[in-house]
């Protein structure tokens, strides 16, 4: 019996470390990911702000990695469903039992026109790439004033929260810098609320009224023109800066498969089960599937947990199991230096309240780091 997983992000590193725990050594598991490094996404937002150092960014996949999972670098370009096996970009080709993809959602920085022209040099950035994050980190300091627009390109996109909890903590920053009248600050989303789910949304809204950040909803952008800084929708917006969170897709290996992938662009699972919907030996969780809940990495571990117990029962004798995912996930937004509401909620209903905390912000700045490459990635 053999075990495949498909990429070594969160989802990938706490799947395959549980089951190197869990199943016998009759079964094999094998991890295929095509980058050296794992990263700590969440880090990024805390990089643009100094709130944490590069050290804890991001570390080489194998040290992560139980030694009882053999680790194969390289990329997987296609995979066949009906014949079980997925080609490598070096040519090799693998077969599997069981298979999970993990390969998170990728950026499409050429949906929108305009936005690859003008990245980093045409005043317009992003937080969504540790190169980014890190050229935000230089240019914040020098902001002298003018019109900072935070804009998500397209819906859904990975920590729902972080475009709103970047504008937030600028606006904060900019506050402590005695900065804030030379600024206008616009928050942009297409959506119709500023995240997800009440009653989050909303106590969102009324800090961003409170704090003069005007927030544009339903506002789909179409392009932007880089020479006169504008962004072009229904309407015309003026910026100075443009922090821009680009639309996602998932890589074309899947995306080519008829029928794998849902309207939305994701890989259609039950959002319970986890298994895809017409191939019973394939998985996805984390950013790449397509689930009805915020794409987390706290979702996303949550997920590997159920699949890992799934697939111990999968890989024994049996067909059937009733562990279910139940949606949950937990977004920490920091609203301001030293506070966060933590978002936390299912597929059914919210879990936490809408409060602003420091204990919160304890939680998730000075000890989340700390928790996700010790802990949580080791699958416990
Ligand atoms: C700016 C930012 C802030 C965030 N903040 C938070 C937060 O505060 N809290 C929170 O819970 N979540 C947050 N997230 C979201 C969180 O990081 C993701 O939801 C989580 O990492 C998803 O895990 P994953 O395993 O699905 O994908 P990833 O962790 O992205 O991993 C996917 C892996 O697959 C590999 N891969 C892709 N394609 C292939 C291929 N074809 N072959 C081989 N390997 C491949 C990639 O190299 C990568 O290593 C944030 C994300 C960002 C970008």
């Amino acid at each position: 019996m053999r075990v495949l997983i498909i990429g070594a992000g969160t989802g990938g590193l706490i799947l395959a470390n549980t089951l190197a725990r869990k199943l016998s050594t009759s079964t094999e598991i094998i991890l295929i990911e095509k980058s050296k490094n794992h990263y700590f996404q969440p880090g990024f937002t805390l990089l643009c702000f100094r709130l944490i150092s590069e050290e804890f960014i991001s570390r080489p996949v194998k040290y992560l990695l139980s030694k009882r999972v053999k680790l194969i670098q390289g990329e997987v370009k296609t995979l066949n469903p009906l014949t079980k096996e997925v080609t490598l970009s070096s040519g090799e080709s693998i077969n599997y039992d069981k298979l999970v993809i993990s390969t998170g959602a990728e950026l499409d920085w050429e949906k929108i026109p305009g936005i690859s022209e003008g990245l980093y040099k045409g005043n317009i950035y992003e937080f969504y790439t540790l190169s980014g994050a890190k050229k935000l980190k230089e240019e914040i300091p020098r902001l002298k004033g003018g019109t900072i627009v935070s804009a998500i390109g397209g819906i859904p996109i990975k920590c729902p929260a972080a475009p709103i909890k970047f504008i937030l903590l600028l606006e904060d920053y900019l506050r402590k810098k005695g900065l804030r009248e030379k600024f206008k600050l616009i928050f942009i989303t297409p959506a119709g609320q500023v995240l997800g789910r009440s009653p989050y949304a909303e106590k969102l809204e009324n800090i961003c009224k409170e704090r003069n950040i005007q927030v544009i909803k339903n506002f789909q952008i179409k392009e932007v023109d880089v020479v006169k800084r504008k962004i072009k929708g229904e309407e015309e917006i003026f910026y100075d800066y443009l922090i821009f969170t680009p639309p996602h897709t998932i890589h074309k290996a899947f995306l080519e498969i008829p029928d794998f992938c849902d309207e939305t662009g994701f890989i259609k699972v039950d959002s319970h089960r986890l298994q895809h919907k017409l191939y019973r030996d394939i998985f996805a969780l984390g950013d790449v599937a397509s689930l009805p809940t915020a794409k987390t990495a706290s979702g996303t571990r949550l997920q590997a947990k159920v699949l890992a117990k799934k697939l111990s029962v999968f890989t024994g004798s049996k067909t059937e199991d009733s562990t279910i995912y139940d949606g949950e996930i937990l977004c920490p937004v920091m609203t301001r230096f030293g506070k966060i509401m933590f978002s936390r909620y299912n597929y059914e209903k919210s879990l936490s309240p809408p409060k602003e905390s420091r204990l919160n912000w304890m939680l998730h700045v000075w000890l989340g780091k700390y928790l996700y490459w010790q802990i949580f990635l080791k699958g416990f």
